[in-house]
């Protein structure tokens, strides 16, 4: 029942404790780092910690409040994660809607603390910040503090014909209630709107250490792992937790293989014919092409990069000296060149071969 253990983050740990225990947590926070660091579960430790019955640097986990905000069942904290976009047309219904979604995801999490990351398309929308509002407004079910994560902040949706939305969520960000806590997370603190950014107190969360990952790989990973695969995804990891277990799933297990093609390939002509001719048959075609599509990926991530923006996940040493996009992006076109060709009666290696050598001359 319990969600895994919060690894690393001492430092952010040291200060909110200390903060606490003062008297002088802010009201509303911003957690920042990046994606799979843990920003969402320092946010419930931190819960645990501001509603624990023992005093001390960390909670105790042990006290009635420690064990139902690690159960997800406190409810005092109220955890927002985004959820596809509701349909009801009638307002109510739409909130009713989104505290059942929110209440199914939570569940999930529940019965898998090491869960995946939020759908693409998920979102906090207008339905979302209603239900935030209604809660907000009501007094504290055990007397103590209340607890507000927003989770993956920037995901919160402006449109809907107004920035109603938005305009909710700062009007509570501005006067939290007496004895509310509002921790927001976030990727991107840039792409969060200026004014919800500036209530906040910004906390950044760096990368882990591959000891921390390794271990936690070690702890909670089963069937557990063979020591090449563990070096694998601490590799592919970058210090997060959340890419290391993704490595696992089917898009990881692409993203590796891009990710090695892509190494071999940077290190010159030569290996990288090898390594493309050696590469086993596919098993099927989608493989193949889940291989292509994480190439894009990549090459994509680091475009991002020579544009100052943020990397979401690991990408080639050898990719990041370029300063200027251009490069990157006609990579981008090859790929995108064989990933139609694939498609036709083609032969994968050879496929790789001619790519390998495309991608070496512009990259
Ligand atoms: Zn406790």
């Amino acid at each position: 029942m319990l969600p895994h253990p919060l690894v690393g983050h001492l430092t952010a740990r040291e200060r909110l404790s200390q903060a606490v225990r003062l008297g002088k947590l802010p009201q509303v926070l911003l957690l920042t780092g990046p994606a799979g660091v843990g920003k969402q579960r320092l946010a419930l430790w931190l819960a645990q910690l501001a509603l624990c019955e023992q005093e001390g640097p960390e909670p105790c986990g042990a006290c009635r409040p420690c064990r139902l905000v690690a159960g997800l069942s406190h409810p005092d904290v109220h955890w927002f994660v985004p959820i596809p976009r509701p349909k009801a047309s009638d307002t109510d219904k739409q909130v009713e809607e989104a505290a059942q979604s929110i209440a199914a995801v939570l569940s999930e999490r529940r019965a898998e603390p090491l869960y995946p990351a939020a759908d693409g398309m998920a979102s906090h929308s207008l339905a979302s910040v209603r239900l935030l509002q209604r809660e907000a407004a009501l007094t504290a079910a055990e007397g103590g503090a209340r607890i507000f994560i927003l989770a993956e902040a920037d995901r919160l949706v402006a449109q809907e014909a107004s920035q109603e939305a938005a305009n909710a969520l700062l009007k509570l960000l501005e006067e939290p209630p007496a004895g509310s806590l509002f921790v927001l997370t976030t990727v991107e603190p840039r792409r969060l709107l200026p004014t919800m950014r500036s209530r906040a107190v910004p906390i950044r969360l760096g990368r882990l250490t591959d000891a921390d990952v390794g271990g936690f790989l070690k702890a909670h990973v089963r069937p557990a792992l063979s020591d090449r695969e563990l070096d694998q995804r601490i590799a592919l990891a970058d210090g997060s937790i959340g890419l290391a277990l993704r490595a696992g799933d089917e898009a990881g297990k692409a993203h590796l293989a891009a990710h090695q093609w892509l190494e071999a390939v940077l290190a010159g002509p030569g290996p990288s014919l090898e390594r493309a001719l050696k590469q086993t048959p596919w098993a099927a075609r989608g493989e193949f092409t889940a291989m292509l599509d994480a190439l894009a990926e990549t090459l994509g991530e680091a475009a991002r990069g020579t544009l100052g923006q943020p990397v979401r996940r690991k990408v080639p040493e050898a990719l990041m000296r370029h300063r200027q996009p251009d490069p990157l992006l006609k990579a981008m076109d090859r790929v995108a060149d064989a990933r139609e060709a694939a498609w036709g009666n083609v032969n994968p290696q050879i496929l790789l071969a001619v790519l390998g050598e495309e991608l070496a001359e512009v990259l």
